[in-house]
């Protein structure tokens, strides 16, 4: 009776299909054609998928090559003039590169969708972008769906979401200008899925869960009122955060739907219902699209029926956002602990629960009791499971003071005497911690995870890298040195797997960007340490050299962030329990004469939330965090944090919070910017501002590095800075790394004799 769908799926493939395909294609082992096959076959099983589900409506155009933002530059015919592709619309080559550079312009920028891990392509919006139509993809894909016996229901970002999410290129201009222009293509879009029989078009909105300022929240009225003329019925959806604020506005646009997130804004459900307009659906979001948890079908149901009471047969259901951030296919998991499997739902496991919350709902609880009662059961068996609860843990948190929050002494007294025990020079130079991930080195650790090399030769090939990035680093005449993270394949797998409370999946992916996929750890159970993770690693290293190591790790907040976290607890609470976690192993580095230990936090400012009222909250308990995982050391060891990735001036108060020794950050593309903010604030400790960008193969001279510094010098006072690069030099090679590296020494060299 309720209408179930999907408001898209993972378009990569449980096996990652779409990633082989399109980088065999990239690198010239397939052709087109195979790469097309290879999408319309995964479109069409993923619309299968779905409809086995119990799916009634089938998303399309959630499908991409690369990134569904960039399908609609290339459906609005926005590719940035500076690609000079002319009149024409682009083919998938040209689609590939705007998002992966071409010969004579950088890829468009990539970066995060919301708070999520997926990266979208940034539309780059100028004074004088036009609009028209585009590709004829979503079109040719309407068809294919048809043809299959689908009912298609075709996805857009809707006009405000792209245009917020774009970037205006050039001063003095509001991208909100181009919207008058954008309205018209979208209309024409609408009339030709008209055409095509399309009854509903579902147009995302995430925007409206964001503050945004009245002038956007005005453009809605302004598009809508045209979009809804065009023929279609428009499915307006939000998600990832409650749209309460926007209620009003939202039912007054003349839309035929509005879809809101149940799981992440519940608060959201009652404003809604509370006098919802008579002409309109409402499409709950009840399954978590953003976890991989098995839904509570009990409360589901309830709140579907009770929205039922009010809404009838206007009532839709659907999971709370796109299905793009869980993994495809449970099914594929057989390898996992079948107590914690059962726990578990991925996307089309969480279709079929949304079946079963509709059948629920058509026939009466009696009809699917037997569901119910293994729910029952599957959720009591992980509330008592000893997987999840540690008493231990839950008492040491409990034991906490104030002082385990707090260095001994304040940063002034703190750096005098690392200082003394450090040795180094004036502008010290470091890394972030990674060397080049070299073949042999990859091979290894596969190899050695296959179980096809023994421990002891894996352990020894190891050692040898460790040995040469040691080796290298001296003769370069670095000064803090690093150990290189050979043995390590990613910064929160390594933690995670040698941490209590983490599983693995095996064929967990979920698409990062483009082709690149990651699998997330899953948090399932309270996180305890129970032997050192990284004290052997280090201490061989500090065996190795003559210059002091640092020390590496992982920082809370980011482990938090990277992985599926509980449901079950607040995020801050597991996020201290990684804490205490990290702390044990950086007291135990100490204790083996570890001088400097950083701590990486390149993801404290992604965990932000999306509306500003939550922010103080977060960055309260995320601070609170790293500092419960780095103030347990005595005042001699340095603690070294290293952001990247984002602008975080925004948050400098949190950063500075933080109380790091040093913190190293990315800042070398943006021609030190970023430390004008240090400056302002008046950040008060040791800071080393990134020289070498390390997402590309050039070697910066030592004379441009120099600039950086010299600029550098003008906003932070010279005692405080270290010299290092932007980030980890794991995707690098070393020719270049030792190039840039010797280049970056020189220019610290430089410096020391003028100071
Ligand atoms: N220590 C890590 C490295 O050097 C840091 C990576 C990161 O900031 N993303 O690779
Ligand atoms: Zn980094």
């Amino acid at each position: 009776m309720a209408v179930t769908h999907s408001l898209g799926f993972p378009r990569i493939g449980a096996r990652r299909e779409l990633k082989q395909a399109l980088e065999a294609y990239w690198s010239g082992k397939i052709g087109l054609s195979d790469l097309q096959e290879s999408g319309r076959r995964l479109r069409e099983r993923h619309w299968q998928l779905q409809g086995r589900s119990g799916i009634d409506l089938v998303p399309v155009g959630d499908f991409a090559y690369y990134d569904q933002m960039l399908n609609m530059t290339v459906l609005l015919g926005a590719v940035p003039e500076r690609f000079d592709f002319g009149e024409e619309t682009p083919d998938l080559d040209r689609y590939f590169e705007l998002a992966r550079g071409g010969k004579h312009q950088p890829a468009m920028e990539m970066t995060k969708w919301f708070d999520t891990n997926y990266h979208y392509i940034v539309p780059e919006f100028h004074r004088d972008t036009t609009f028209r139509l585009g590709t004829e993809w979503l079109f040719e894909e309407v068809e294919e769906a048809a043809a299959l016996r689908f009912n298609p229901k075709p996805v857009l970002i809707g006009p405000l979401t792209y245009l917020y999410l774009g970037k205006a290129k050039e001063d003095g201009f509001e991208r909100l200008a181009l919207l008058p222009r954008l309205i018209p293509v979208y209309a024409e879009i609408l009339r030709r899925l008209r055409d095509l029989g399309v009854v509903w078009v579902q147009m995302d909105e995430p925007a409206l869960v964001l503050d945004l300022p009245p002038e956007w929240l005005a453009g809605y009225r302004e598009a809508y009122r045209e979009l809804a003329a065009a023929g279609p019925k428009i499915l307006l959806a939000t998600y990832f955060d409650s749209a309460a604020e926007q209620a009003d506005l939202m039912k007054d646009l003349p839309v035929a739907g509005l879809h809101i997130d149940a799981v992440r804004g519940p608060v959201q459900v009652p404003v809604f219902l509370d006098s919802y307009p008579a002409d309109k659906v409402l499409s709950l979001g009840l399954v978590d699209g953003r976890n991989i948890w098995r839904t509570d079908l009990g409360r589901a149901l309830a709140l579907a029926e009770t929205a039922r009471t009010r809404l009838g047969e206007r009532l839709w259901l659907a999971p709370s956002c796109s299905l793009l951030h869980v993994p495809a296919d449970l099914e594929s998991e057989s390898e996992l602990d079948p107590e914690i499997r059962s726990w578990l739902a991925f996307a089309v496991q969480k279709l079929q629960e949304l079946a079963t919350v509709d059948k629920g709902l058509r026939l009466g609880v009696e009809a699917i009791r037997s569901e119910l009662e293994t729910q029952d059961r599957v959720l009591g068996d992980r509330a008592k499971s000893a997987r999840v609860r540690n008493p231990a843990v839950t008492a040491r948190l409990e034991r906490l003071t104030e002082a385990d929050y707090r260095r001994y002494s304040p940063f002034s007294e703190r750096i005098a005497l690392q200082r003394e025990r450090l040795r180094l020079p004036v502008f010290p130079t470091t890394t972030i911690g990674s060397f080049p991930q070299t073949a042999d080195i990859r091979k290894a650790r596969a190899d050695y995870r296959k179980g096809e090399l023994n421990e002891a030769v894996y352990r020894e090939t190891m050692r040898k890298a460790v040995r040469e990035a040691i080796g290298k680093q001296e003769a370069l005449g670095l000064d803090l040195l690093v150990h290189g993270e050979a043995e390590r394949n990613d910064m929160v797998e390594y933690f995670g797997e040698q941490l209590e409370g983490f599983v693995f999946t095996r064929y967990g992916w979920v698409q990062s960007y483009g082709s690149r996929c990651v699998k997330p750890p899953i948090i399932v159970g309270d996180v305890s340490r129970p032997r050192p993770m990284t004290v052997e690693w280090i201490s061989y290293a500090q065996r190795q050299a003559r210059k002091p190591v640092k020390g590496m790790l992982t920082g809370p907040v980011t482990i938090l962030q990277w992985s599926f976290v509980r449901d079950d607890q607040p995020r801050s609470a597991t996020a201290l329990q990684i804490a205490l976690a990290i702390r044990d192993e950086v007291l135990d580095l100490e204790q083996a004469g570890v001088a400097a230990i950083q701590i990486d936090e390149p993801a404290i400012r992604e965990g932000l939330p999306l509306k500003r009222r939550d922010r103080d909250d977060y960055l309260a308990w995320a601070v609170k965090a790293f500092r419960l995982a780095s103030s347990g050391v005595a005042d001699d060891t340095q603690i070294h944090t290293h952001m990247c990735y984002s602008e975080f001036a925004d948050i400098l108060p949190a950063i500075a919070d933080l109380d790091a020794d040093v913190i190293t950050i990315e800042t070398s593309r943006s021609g030190m910017d970023l430390l004008t903010a240090f400056r302002d604030f008046q950040y008060p400790n040791d800071v080393g501002p990134g020289v070498y960008d390390i997402h590309s193969p050039r070697v910066p001279a030592k004379e441009e590095m120099l600039r950086l510094l010299e600029k550098a010098c003008e906003v932070i006072s010279p005692e405080r800075l270290w010299v290092n690069p932007d980030c980890g030099l794991k995707t690098r090679a070393w020719p270049e790394v030792e190039q840039a590296m010797a280049h970056m020494v020189e220019a610290a060299r430089t410096l020391r004799q003028r100071w």
